[in-house]
């Protein structure tokens, strides 16, 4: 039996290492690197272990090589039959190199950004790499894997229910379905021992310990993962731009080259389809779609407003969540 720990970085899951060390077992502890984290929470992660006297933590990290070389491939020999001026066609195949960011290069293989109602980010950057690396040669050695997640009732109405203990298949959904099928046949486990916490009671978990929290709670952030989250609240967005400004400078410039890939010329971090105006259909033929009116400036804005929007807070976000990757592994908090 085999217990593998998800740390991201945030209080949850350092709570969760901190338990995983008090029950005394031996244990593996794991960190995706979406490289799209704080650099706090990277020096975070990497300095758990020496606080904590606790296991090393093992870094994980997608590489979209492969399947950025057979875009490439397909965006040659198909766009120009669909009539793409070969201008574009030669801009895109010229920027569908790997960059060695993860979450740019998964971006670039999709030519588009994770959306609320597309959130292929978890799966592609946390739990494909987490499997494929530690998870799966466990099953495939015949062992039990016990997947230690850190999730909380308190956290949202999807994850209300959830069971300390469940059975799972291991196998992430963005996997071929024939992998899935036979991972019905492993024996894996989801434990989640603070799934009746409240967020009081882990906050008291790392002082018992003797362990700080990851900086970032102590300078206005409300959870710790992507920076910013494509889920991301209207305030929290503000205090990002106010706080981490260089952290906005990193999406413009992804949404260009992003853009550059795209078929349609256009492609922006926060999904313009979530816009209120656009979801209204108050969009008009003359409306303007360049990145300086849907892009993440433009939101950064509209954060600093007092008008409202359905996208980034209560309970859109929350049904968002519901039967995501994210509420079974928890791998985003
Ligand atoms: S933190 Fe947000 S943007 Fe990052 S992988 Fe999770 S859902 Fe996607």
């Amino acid at each position: 039996m085999t217990h593998v720990v998800s740390v991201s970085g945030g209080k949850d899951s350092t709570a969760l290492y901190l338990r995983a060390m008090e029950r005394g077992l031996p244990f593996r502890a794991v960190f995706a690197d979406t490289g799209n984290e704080h650099e706090w929470t990277y020096d975070f992660v990497r300095e758990l272990p020496r606080l904590t006297g606790g296991p090393q933590i093992e870094w994980v990290k997608a590489d979209f090589s492969e399947k950025l070389a057979r875009k490439r491939e397909y965006v040659a020999r198909v766009w120009p039959e669909e009539g793409v001026p070969l201008s574009q066609v030669e801009r895109a195949v010229n920027l569908l190199h790997p960059t060695g960011n993860p979450f740019l290069d998964l971006c670039l293989w999709k030519t588009r950004f994770p959306s609320s109602k597309t959130r292929f980010c978890t799966d592609e950057l946390k739990l494909v790499p987490m499997f494929q690396t530690v998870q799966r040669p466990i099953l495939e050695a015949g062992n039990t894997l016990i997947s230690w997640q850190g999730v909380r009732h308190e956290e949202s109405l999807a994850r209300r229910d959830l069971a300390r203990l469940q059975r799972i298949n291991p196998v992430p959904f963005s996997l071929p379905a024939a992998l899935r099928r036979t991972g019905e046949a492993w024996t894996a486990y989801a434990y989640r021992p603070l799934v009746e916490w409240l967020e009081v009671e882990v906050f008291a978990f790392h002082r018992k310990h003797s362990v700080p929290w990851n900086p970032l709670y102590d300078h206005g952030m409300g959870r710790v993962g992507c920076m910013p989250c494509i889920m991301c609240k209207k305030d929290e967005m503000r205090s990002i731009a106010e706080r981490f400004p260089e952290h906005i400078d990193k999406i413009e410039e992804w949404e260009t080259i992003v853009s550059d890939v795209s078929k349609r010329g256009n492609s922006t971090f926060f999904n313009v389809t979530d816009d209120p105006f656009i979801a209204n259909g108050w969009a008009g033929d003359d409306y303007d779609w360049s990145l300086s009116r849907t892009g993440i400036r433009a939101r950064v804005e509209w954060s600093k407003t007092s008008r409202g929007g359905l996208q980034y807070d209560g309970l859109c976000l929350m049904q968002a969540d519901f039967n995501t990757s994210c509420n079974q592994w928890g791998a985003c908090e």
